[in-house]
């Protein structure tokens, strides 16, 4: 079965990677826009991430997980190294 709502920090990692000057933006609060980085699409909080890849005001949006990984390098709950 694909698990295509769990949260991997390879995923996650590459995803920053593509993005120049990755930066955690403000909150923007609950959206179902689904999250840039680690790809869930569950509804849930969403933070801006500002880069620098069209322009230098560019922005995408990830989840309060991934949020938390840029900022502290936490991983979510329960998540396991692979
Ligand atoms: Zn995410």
């Amino acid at each position: 079965m694909k698990n295509e709502n769990k949260w991997d920090a390879v995923v996650v990692d590459r995803a920053l990677a593509a993005l120049k000057f990755a930066s955690l933006g403000e909150e923007v609060g609950f959206s179902w826009y689904g999250c840039d980085l680690c790809g869930t699409e569950l509804g849930g909080d969403r933070h801006h991430v500002t880069h620098a890849n069209d322009g230098p005001f560019s922005r995408v949006y990830c989840c309060t997980d991934c949020a938390l990984y840029m900022a502290n390098g936490d991983t979510p709950e329960g998540y396991e190294e692979a």
